[in-house]
């Protein structure tokens, strides 16, 4: 092992990149294609959370002297940046978090992407006025940002999750902490690296580096105004809770488990891309993965041939190495969990179509490899159907109908996204009409909204009223103030401002 490949990784505070002080450990980074150690990162304390937090307090003022042109520009710097580092950041994403690098390369373009939509700010940041709300009184609202906000992010995207948030943050003026998951922390070591060539007052981006320590102290620290966090459900429901409190704004995104739903009139190859690069992309590690598949009458015997063929074409394997479809899962244990669910799944009555429990055995034996599987009529009430399991693994349950379709996807605790395939306009406008899930895929499979439009989940899969990215990122970002006005050396005259004359 080299000297690099052990460094302890820094945090990166005011400005500057600051060995975390107070940390009490420090966890192995690995890979988990080969389990091989790649860096440390360390476990910050609170000492090392209120050094970013004053750092950003004292950068508020300077920041927001910065005009909303200026920042902007500072967020179309960064665009190229990133796109010259775009490789470096993809292996990174493959290296630490196992997706293929083509899957690494389309996360690194959506990360970039959120800062082409922020850099729209001096449109989308705009107030409204309204003249002569009484006569010659006029009625204005502006946005301000909200102060020090700070970020809590998942393993699963290590590039682009971070940027649903910091972008926008920082283009409204704000001031912005991030700690990334301690599974992931090198992409953004890179993501920093960038930030702090743009010369940015010092204090406007920082890096705390930990796990439940940091979170805890980002959600009870009175410098912090705004949480946003992503994650698994009981975690965003602790965070919404705390932070909520606390008196923070905060908006908490949750587990998921998203049905794709069959009709009888499908277009068949197509629909097996859409489910196959849904359910076993990112080794099924995505928020948006579609993992349990609602067969409607004949679309069953239709689909599974084509299906099970499709998923036994897929080679696992390095997400570096191009022949591979399906890269590890991000670590041993949750290797050994997924593998625990397959065998539940079996137990409550499944039918193993595909079984990928084996499909390390002949890969480096480091490596935490669970292959694609495929679990065929499945109960609907099993807890594989209702859980999420958070790997490779679909599920088939049967339905008789759309209504039979709709109430099953309905019945989810979680409402984050759902597909349909059909070429039927009507089963369609239906599907949109009553399905309680915040985005939908129409022969789409994975239906997440690019950079423009709010990543909109539901039921526990968000807890909170304004979603990441979007339109809501501004109003997250932003406190509105209203001014009412009149003048009286106008020579206009002036009526009542309450009673209209
Ligand atoms: P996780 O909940 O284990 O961790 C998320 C973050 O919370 C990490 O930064 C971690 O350090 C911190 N954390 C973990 N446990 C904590 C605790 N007990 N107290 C305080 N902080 C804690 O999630 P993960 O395994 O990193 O990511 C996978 C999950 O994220 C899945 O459930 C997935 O569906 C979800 N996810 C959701 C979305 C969405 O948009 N809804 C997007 C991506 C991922």
């Amino acid at each position: 092992m080299s000297a690099t490949a052990t460094r302890l990784l820094d945090n990166y505070v005011g400005g500057q990149w600051t060995p975390a002080t107070a940390a009490s450990e420090a966890l192995d980074v690995t890979n988990p294609a080969t389990g091989e150690v790649l860096a440390r990162v360390p476990l910050s304390g609170r000492a090392d959370l209120d050094a970013a937090v004053t750092a950003a307090r004292e950068a508020l003022p300077a920041w927001r002297a910065v005009s909303t042109i200026g920042r902007a520009r500072k967020l179309f710097e960064l665009r190229e940046r990133l796109v010259g580092r775009r490789e470096d950041l993809a292996r990174a994403v493959t290296t630490e978090m196992g997706k293929t690098i083509d899957d690494a390369r389309a996360e690194v373009a959506r990360m970039i992407e959120m800062v082409e939509a922020a850099c729209a700010i001096p449109t989308t940041m705009q107030g409204r006025i309204l003249e002569d709300v009484s006569r010659n009184i006029d009625a204005e609202t502006i946005r301000q940002p909200v102060g020090v906000c700070a970020a809590i992010v998942p393993f699963n995207f290590p590039a682009m999750v971070p940027f649903w948030f910091l972008p926008f943050a920082i283009g409204c003026g704000n001031t912005f902490i991030l700690k990334p998951s301690e599974q992931v922390p090198l992409t953004q070591q890179i993501a920093f690296e960038e930030l702090d060539a743009l010369g940015l007052p010092p204090g406007v981006v920082n890096l705390v580096n930990g796990g439940r320590d940091v979170v805890d102290g980002i959600l009870d620290h009175p410098g912090i105004d705004a949480v946003s966090f992503v994650g698994s459900a009981p975690v965003a429901k602790l965070v919404y809770e705390r932070a909520a409190k606390a008196g923070k704004r905060v908006q908490a995104l949750g587990g998921a488990k998203n049905h794709m739903v069959v009709m009888p009139d499908a277009v068949i190859e197509q629909t097996v891309n859409g489910i196959v690069g849904s359910a076993f992309g990112a080794a099924g590690q995505r928020c948006m993965a579609g993992s349990v598949v609602v067969t409607v009458g004949e679309a069953h015997e239709r689909l599974l041939p084509a299906l099970r063929e499709a998923t036994e074409a897929l080679s696992v394997g390095d997400g570096l190495d191009a022949a591979t479809s399906v890269g590890p899962v991000v670590s041993c244990a949750a290797r050994d969990r997924i593998t625990e669910w397959i065998d539940r799944g079996i137990a409550d009555g499944g039918t193993v179509v595909v079984d990928g429990r084996d499909a390390g055995a002949a890969l480096n034996p480091g490596g935490a490899f669970v292959g694609p599987t495929i679990l065929d009529d499945v109960a609907p009430d099993a807890a594989i159907v209702q859980e999420e399991v958070f790997g490779p693994v679909l599920t088939i349950v049967k339905a008789d109908s759309l209504d039979d379709a709709i109430a099953m996807v309905n019945r989810s605790r979680f409402g984050n996204g759902t597909s349909i395939f059909t070429e039927s306009g009507a089963a369609v406008r239906r599907y949109r009409h009553e399905v309680e899930a915040g985005m939908i895929g129409v022969n789409i499979g994975v239906a997440a909204p690019v950079a423009f439009f709010p990543f909109s989940g539901w039921k526990d899969s968000f807890l909170g009223d304004l979603h990441a990215h979007g339109p809501d990122a501004v109003e997250f970002y932003t406190r509105k103030k209203t001014v009412t006005s009149r003048y009286f050396s106008s020579g206009q005259g002036h009526g009542s401002y309450f009673v209209e004359s």
